[in-house]
């Protein structure tokens, strides 16, 4: 199997963006874009030249650098299908099980409206490599801007069902304050506790938590969780349906 190279940079407050790079080809292409500058420095320290722009929803800390960079690079820009809001610049409109090629490997498009109505993800099954914008983050998913709680959790059990290996880069470093949320929720779950001490260590020493890996997050995101008896038990949900519970931790979190 072809592997390609993954570098992940920082960007705003707490974004981050990522380079994927073919070295037989020199294909690169850059997911999220909402800072060109960065983008541009993040492709000289690599001496990588952009070749492709992945835009996974309309939020202009994922569009900003676009212009810019589809002018500078010529970059060939996919991104998702206008639902919401339209996003200038794009030369394709993806959604649900459209796929393209990169690097001679399929990429395959997951719509996941929630955070927004028109977010989609890249999932590289040939790298085992997702990357899931805002819908899930490590240890929480994103704020319900445009979509229903409903959405949002028909969204994250397809991103659910994908292979447990699965690396999961998202677009945030929320994830310290995503793991004390967690923790509220699942006191008991001692994989949670374990990773919420190595997140602390990590963060003390500014290192990125991200990308995370399904199987950890399966194992200790309570947004992937509502099934689980604990915590149905903790919020006393005993008898509602998945999505329900889904729909109390995420109220849950945005008051926490
Ligand atoms: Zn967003």
């Amino acid at each position: 199997m072809k592997k390609l190279l993954f570098h992940q940079y920082e960007y705003g407050s707490d974004n981050y963006g990522v380079l994927i790079h073919d070295p037989q080809s020199k294909a690169t292409a850059c997911v999220d874009v909402g800072d060109a500058t960065k983008a541009i420095s993040a492709l000289e320290e690599k001496k990588w030249s952009l070749t492709d722009i992945w835009i996974t929803h309309h939020h202009p800390d994922h569009t900003d650098g676009l212009k810019e960079l589809k002018i500078k690079t010529g970059a060939f820009v996919y991104g998702p299908k206008i639902v919401s809001q339209h996003i200038e610049g794009l030369d394709i409109q993806l959604t649900q099980d459209d796929q393209f090629v990169f690097a001679k490997q399929i990429v395959k498009i997951i719509h996941t409206p929630g955070h927004t109505t028109d977010m989609i993800n890249f999932y590289l099954p040939s790298q085992n490599i997702l990357f899931s914008g805002d819908t899930l983050f490590a240890l929480g998913c994103g704020r319900l801007f445009e979509g229903t709680p409903f959405m949002m959790w028909e969204s994250l059990q397809k991103l659910m069902r994908l292979p447990e290996k699965t690396i999961v880069y998202c677009s945030h470093e929320y994830t310290l304050a995503n793991a004390y949320f967690s923790l509220s929720i699942d006191p008991s779950n001692e994989l949670l506790k374990d990773r919420v001490k190595s997140i602390e260590s990590l963060r003390k020493a500014n290192i990125p938590t991200i990308p995370t890996e399904l199987k950890v997050e399966l194992d200790t995101n309570p947004f992937l969780r509502a099934a689980n008896a604990q915590i149905r038990e903790n919020l006393n949900m005993r008898n509602n349906s998945d999505a329900e519970v889904f729909e109390k931790i995420r109220t849950l979190k945005d008051n926490f």
